[in-house]
């Protein structure tokens, strides 16, 4: 990805030691009989998710802050992309997680020399212990959700899919939101290439969400927000995403929409995305479901030329 340095903003050279080869993840067909839908393979990643795009950023900032000790509130794939680089950078990384979280997730976090701290309680509650630490610490707050480098690192996806793809952009882009990194990352993506003159139009953006929680579907639809419940998509069950005025705001500005996608529906599209070769967790599995939504109420989009994210891999969830 950092063929894109230009675009990624930095205040020094330390990404040079953190990189691990994030970023230029490969574009495939999902199966020949259906050319118009291509997948980005972002699990072929440092840690298997398209989070490193964001973490590399964050946490090169952080070390050319000179920061020794850094905090973060993610027990997902964000907390681990941050730990790994955290570890490179020989910044010490506290990683709050919700105590339900699996224990395998946080294993995971360990092994790459983070310190797991469990939270009884809510997301919210999770964060606030997170902030908390960093007040009363000093620590460097390495937030994927309210830092916006680590979105200008995940803009990356966007700028490669530009030019994989001869130096335009599809008609569609599927994404899966929960805090919206992956949303926003392409809204200011396409605005800086639609600004270079580099496009003529943006990607119209279907959002995928769960049906079990989906604040950005009901606020995109000007509906009053449903009580969330646990889902199988867990990367995407945010019940406050603190940016969700951007989120719906690009939404609108792309000519886009929203779906939601029950989770059996995303135990389908994951048998789906087995059946050719692609073996992705539970929420990566989404955005294929929510394609298929789609194009169930919208038969045109046969004829677009469609991209989704593969996001995380398949050893993540069970
Ligand atoms: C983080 C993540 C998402 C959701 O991305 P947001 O930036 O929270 O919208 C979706 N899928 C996977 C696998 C993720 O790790």
């Amino acid at each position: 990805m950092w063929r894109y340095e230009a675009v990624v903003p930095t205040i020094g050279d330390a990404w040079r030691g953190l990189t691990m080869g994030e970023g230029h993840t490969p574009m495939a067909f999902l199966d020949p009989s259906e050319p118009n839908v291509r997948v980005k393979v972002e699990y072929m990643s440092p840690t298997l998710s398209f989070k490193d795009r964001g973490a590399v950023v964050l946490v090169a900032l952080a070390a050319d802050l000179g920061v020794e000790r850094l905090v973060v509130d993610s027990s997902g794939n964000a907390g681990t992309a941050i730990a790994a680089y955290a570890a490179r950078a020989g910044i010490r990384a506290d990683v709050f997680v919700g105590a339900s979280a699996p224990a395998s997730k946080r294993t995971q976090i360990e092994r790459l020399g983070a310190i797991v701290h469990p939270v009884e309680g809510t997301r919210e509650d999770v964060a606030e212990a997170a902030i908390a630490s960093v007040r009363s610490s000093g620590a460097f707050y390495a937030s994927h959700v309210h830092n916006p480098l680590f979105v200008h690192g995940v803009k990356t996806y966007l700028y490669e899919l530009w030019e994989g793809n001869g130096r335009a952009l599809p008609d569609v882009l599927v994404l899966p939101v929960g805090n919206g990194t992956l949303v926003l990352a392409c809204a200011i993506g396409g605005r800086e290439l639609l600004r270079a003159g580099l496009v003529a139009d943006l990607p119209r953006i279907i959002a995928v969400q769960s049906a079990r929680c989906c604040p950005v579907h009901d606020a995109f639809h000007e509906r009053a927000p449903r009580r969330a419940t646990p889902t199988i998509a867990d990367g995407i069950a945010i019940s406050r995403p603190a940016r969700l005025p951007q989120i719906v705001a690009s939404l609108h500005e792309s000519g886009g929409t929203t779906v939601v996608v029950d989770d059996d529906a995303v135990r389908v599209a994951r048998a789906e995305l087995g059946s050719v070769g692609f073996d992705v967790e539970h929420t990566a599995a989404a955005t294929l479901a929510g394609y298929r939504a789609a194009l169930a109420s919208d038969p045109t989009l046969a004829e677009r030329d469609v991209v989704i994210p593969l996001c995380g891999a398949g050893l993540k969830t069970p």
